[in-house]
């Protein structure tokens, strides 16, 4: 059942629609649509040069229409004349395939038709910093070990309270908020909840965060790791997979020591064999590799694991299952697009259903004291490049991800890190001048 947005914009008031689709790089482009004309754009869409964003089409291409999905409407609660509508995207009668929201959604149908409706919730933390990003915004936040600073946490009280606030009022459920690993650094969790829906929601909330933090004279940074030194920003992933209907756990069971089913043991096998190459799409960025593999940080750990391991309830390894029936990804980033974020969770996962994959043996140690010991743990990517190398090479994810959608990415990205090698910096000049 499809609302109809001219409706919804008479009972709730709403004055704009910002049709909006987020591209390859996780950017959010919109346009805004006084409500008048939005019938007629719920029919045929948004017009678009698809070249104008991160989406690998040419400046050649035909427009791009942006076709508001009526059921996700989101009304702004810090400016309720206005409503956030997530699209997807039709070229020349066709559906854009590599639109991250596309990936997710045929990865939802995929699971479906293996019987299991998967149910996320993600933790975006993020740092509030100076308008221009260049400092912490708070200069009295400066702790040696700042995680749930409760004074620290009431200086920004009026930005947390106000985001949480609207978070209750659209009924996310959130359930707690506090204050980070990492000086500035602050966290707010709610409920999880189909992997669509929590898509949708990560990415309003990135926007959410970001404009109250303005509204503030602050500046939110989802950065993997803004501040060397400080522990970075984790986006962890919690992942369990539901009867059709809702209704089941499929990964509730009392096996492996850990509390999951069969189901849930090679799902999480799948994330194991293919975490090197989702490592492209979880940590997506240049500045990603200084979060994962980093030495430790001032706090005393990073909190970011550095090989392919897993573990029961212990932050120092790539997967924890904290409890039965489900299991949490340590390992994305804030950077992560929240729509290829739960794609590769789910297109890793099903291959590993389909294929039983075994995950390897529970590891109980402390990997950051203890890693060493472990002789045969595969190591993370060790930069983008090897990332998108290892995504290259693994053509079993690729293809589940979508030909189109793997080349493009692929091509966006290394174009981004080409880039960034040929800029010169100041370490190459220092480490080479005298040579
Ligand atoms: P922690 O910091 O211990 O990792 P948080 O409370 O910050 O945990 O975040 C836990 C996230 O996991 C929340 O979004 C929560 O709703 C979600 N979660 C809890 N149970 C499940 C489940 N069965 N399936 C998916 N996500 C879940
Ligand atoms: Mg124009
Ligand atoms: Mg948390
Ligand atoms: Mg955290
Ligand atoms: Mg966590």
């Amino acid at each position: 059942m499809t609302q109809s947005l001219e409706e919804f914009a008479r009972a709730s008031g709403v004055r704009y629609f910002m049709i909006s689709y987020t591209d390859l790089f996780g950017v959010q482009r919109a346009k805004l649509v006084p409500a008048q004309s939005i019938a007629m754009m719920q029919d045929d869409g948004a017009g678009f040069a698809g070249f104008a964003s991160w989406l690998d089409l040419t400046p050649a291409h035909p427009d791009m229409l942006a076709v508001p999905q009526a059921q996700a409407a989101i009304q702004l609660p810090w400016k309720p004349e206005v409503a956030w509508v997530p699209a997807e995207c039709v070229m020349a009668g066709e559906t854009v395939a590599q639109l991250p929201r596309t990936v997710l959604a045929r990865q939802i149908a995929a699971a479906e038709a293996a019987g299991l409706r998967i149910k996320t919730g993600v933790e975006a933390e993020f740092f509030l910093m100076t308008r221009d990003g260049l400092a912490l915004s708070d200069p009295y936040d400066t702790a040696e070990k700042p995680c749930y600073d409760q004074q620290a946490l009431m200086r920004r009280y009026d930005v947390i309270a106000e985001i949480c606030d609207y978070m209750l009022a659209l009924g996310w459920n959130p359930y707690q908020s506090d204050h980070e690993d990492a000086n500035g650094q602050f966290e707010m969790n709610w409920d999880f909840a189909d992997a669509m829906v929590t898509a949708d929601r990560h990415s309003f909330f990135k926007f959410m965060v970001k404009s109250v933090a303005e509204k503030h004279g602050l500046r939110a940074t989802f950065m993997p790791k803004p501040v060397a030194g400080l522990t970075g920003n984790g986006c962890h992933a919690h992942i369990s997979a539901w009867s059709l209907d809702g209704r089941e756990n499929r990964f509730a069971g009392d096996g492996y020591g850990v509390g999951l089913t069969e189901a849930g043991f090679h799902f999480l096998g799948g994330i194991m064999a293919h975490a090197p190459a989702m490592a492209a799409l979880t940590n997506p960025t240049v500045n990603s590799y200084k979060r994962i593999n980093a030495p430790r940080t001032t706090s005393g750990a990073t909190w970011a694991p550095n090989t392919v391991t897993w573990t029961a309830n212990n932050r120092t390894h790539m997967v924890r299952v904290p409890g039965p029936g489900r299991f949490e990804l340590r390992l994305p980033d804030g950077a992560a697009n929240p729509y290829l974020l739960q794609a590769a969770i789910i297109a890793a996962g099903l291959d590993g259903v389909a294929t039983r994959a075994d995950p390897g043996p529970r590891l109980d140690i402390d990997m950051y004291a203890d890693g060493h010991t472990v002789k045969d743990a595969p190591r993370l990517p060790l930069n983008l490049l090897d990332a998108l190398r290892a995504f290259e090479a693994d053509t079993t994810l690729t293809e589940a991800l979508g030909a189109e959608f793997s080349a493009a990415y692929t091509r966006l990205k290394q174009g981004e890190w080409d880039s960034f090698v040929s800029h010169f910096s100041r370490w190459e000049r220092e480490h080479t001048l005298d040579i």
